[in-house]
C-alpha cells in the first residue's frame, strides 16, 4: 500500500494537491476538515461536538478525530492500494496512533509531503476560500489566528517525528500558481510501486 500524509498549515492548498495524487495514485481521500463539515451539514452526533471547535479554530479532540479515521480505515482498506490523509495527523498522539492502526492492518505510512507557503499567502488564500466556500473558520480573524498558533505549537512538532522516520519531504510553495505536487520518485521513504502520474 502507498500511504501518504499532505501536512501543511491553514490555506496551504492540502486540498488542491489531494486532489492531483488521488486521481493521479488511485488512493482513497481521507480529509477530517472536509469529513468533520460533512458530519456538521448531516447534524450526526460527532458534527454536534466539533462545530464550536471548527468554528472558533481550535483542534477537535484527538478521540473524537481518532474514532473518524479509524471507521474510515477499516471501512476503505479491503479494495483500496492506499490512503492519502488530508490533514491528519495534526497532532503527536494522532501520528503515534495512525501507526499503531497502520500497524494492526500490517501496513505502514509510506511518507508525509509538507506544503510550505509563506504566511501572507496563506491568508490571502484563507480569505478567498472563505468566501468561495462560505466557511465561517475562514472569514474570523480570530478563528484565523487560533489556527496559526495551534499550527505552530500542536502541529508542527510531529515534523520531527515523522523526520526520525526518514519519511518527511517540504514542498515549497511561492503562489498560487507555484507548480504542483507531479511525482513521488525522489520522495524520502517511498519505496511504493505506483502507476506513473500523468
Ligand atoms: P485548514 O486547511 O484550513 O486547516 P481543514 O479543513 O483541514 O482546514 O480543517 C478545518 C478544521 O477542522 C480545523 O481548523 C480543525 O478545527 C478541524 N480539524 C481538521 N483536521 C483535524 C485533525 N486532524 N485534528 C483535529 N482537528 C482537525
Amino acid at each position: 500500500m502507498l500511504n501518504i500524509a499532505l501536512f501543511g498549515p491553514p490555506g496551504a492548498g492540502k486540498g488542491t494537491q489531494s486532489k492531483k495524487l488521488r486521481s493521479s495514485y488511485g488512493l482513497v481521500h481521507i480529509s477530517t476538515g472536509d469529513l468533520f463539515r460533512k458530519h456538521i451539514i448531516e447534524g450526526t452526533s460527532i458534527g454536534i461536538q466539533v462545530q464550536e471547535y471548527i468554528a472558533e479554530g481550535m483542534l477537535v479532540p484527538d478521540e473524537i478525530t481518532l474514532l473518524m479515521i479509524e471507521e474510515q480505515i477499516s471501512a476503505h482498506y479491503e479494495d483500496c492500494k492506499g490512503f492519502l490523509f488530508d490533514g491528519f495527523p495534526r497532532t503527536v498522539t494522532q501520528a503515534k496512533a495512525l501507526d499503531e492502526k497502520l500497524e494492526k492492518y500490517g501496513s505502514s505510512l509510506s511518507l508525509v509531503l509538507s506544503l510550505d507557503v509563506p504566511r501572507e499567502e496563506l491568508r490571502k488564500r484563507i480569505k478567498k476560500r472563505g468566501l468561495e466556500e462560505n466557511r465561517i473558520d475562514d472569514q474570523d480573524e480570530s478563528s484565523i489566528l487560533t489556527r496559526f498558533d495551534l499550527y505552530n505549537s500542536e502541529t508542527l512538532p510531529v515534523k520531527s517525528y515523522y523526520e526520525n522516520q526518514n519519511k518527511w519531504n517540504n514542498l515549497y510553495q511561492k503562489s498560487t500558481s507555484s507548480s504542483t505536487i507531479s511525482g513521488l520518485g525522489k520522495c524520502r521513504g517511498h519505496k511504493h510501486e505506483h502507476r506513473t502520474p500523468k
